[in-house]
């Protein structure tokens, strides 16, 4: 029986994660970093915190025997895919990382950053009340911004404060549609919108905003380590079938 370690925490991965664990032939072992207390799992075998870094995990891939990686986490999650690169290529394990297409501006348009720092930039004279749709971390580089007022959204109570003076957090578990995102902007009198570009159909989020007139800025994905990108589920299922 071969082994896959699908690094996860999104809801592609753990799509990914149930179809090959119905694969003949092959057990999948599903990855997350700990940090949501009930996180939605796959029906597979799950490990759950951090392996200590690219020495961590090549020790981890050779004692659970991983023949396979799929790196399906988040691509805004560019530590634990820079470290899946260097340790899988350190011990010839074939990976891949699955990546959802970025949005695409259409009709819906909005301003790029590449950086928080640059977003900060960017918002600074753009409004006073910004939904910061980025979730409860990597929130320091706002701190400066100590005249605007932000609305964050998490799972679940973040472990650490928040670092911003002025806020309010909700606690909701997506996917939002776009009656309640249209209700979230509206109550919350949101002026700007910050988004990661998470890939995959355009956010609800995206949609609503446009719709009532108020700006988007958008923290483009950072650049995945080199190697193997797949863009769809059934892409990394083809290339795993290849593999086995
Ligand atoms: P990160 O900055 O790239 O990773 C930080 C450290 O967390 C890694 O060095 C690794 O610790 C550990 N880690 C991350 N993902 C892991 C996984 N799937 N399994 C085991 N350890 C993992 O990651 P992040 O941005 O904090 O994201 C953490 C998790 O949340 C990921 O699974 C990601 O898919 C998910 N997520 C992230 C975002 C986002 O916007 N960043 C959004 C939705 C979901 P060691 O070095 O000790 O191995």
């Amino acid at each position: 029986m071969k082994r896959l370690l699908i690094l996860g925490g999104t809801s592609d991965a753990n799509k990914l994660a149930a179809m090959t664990n119905e694969m003949l032939n092959l057990a999948t072992i599903y990855s997350l970093a700990g940090r949501t207390h009930s996180p939605n799992i796959p029906l597979c075998e799950i490990r759950t915190g951090g392996f200590g870094g690219v020495d961590g995990l090549v020790n981890y891939l050779r004692a659970a025997r991983i023949n396979f990686v799929i790196d399906a986490t988040h691509p805004f999650a560019d530590k634990i895919a820079a470290n899946a690169a260097e340790a899988c290529n350190r011990i010839n394990i074939p990976r891949i990382k699955f990546c959802r297409p970025p949005w695409e501006p259409n009709e819906i348009t909005w301003i790029s950053a590449l950086t928080y720092s640059e977003t900060v930039r960017k918002i600074r004279t753009m409004g006073e009340r910004i939904f910061l749709s980025i979730g409860a971390n990597n929130l320091e580089a706002f701190s400066i911004l100590s005249n605007k007022w932000f609305l964050i959204r998490a799972i679940e109570k973040p472990i650490h404060p928040i670092p911003l003076k002025n806020h309010n957090i909700v606690f909701e578990r997506g996917p939002f549609d776009e009656i309640q995102e249209r209700t979230l902007l509206t109550n919350f009198r949101i002026d700007v919108l910050v988004s990661k570009n998470s890939g995959g159909p355009p956010a609800a989020k995206l949609n609503a905003a446009h719709k009532l007139g108020i700006p988007i800025v958008v923290i483009e994905k950072p650049m995945p380590p080199a190697g193997k990108l797949v863009f769809t589920i059934e892409k990394s299922l083809d290339w795993l079938s290849n593999q086995t």
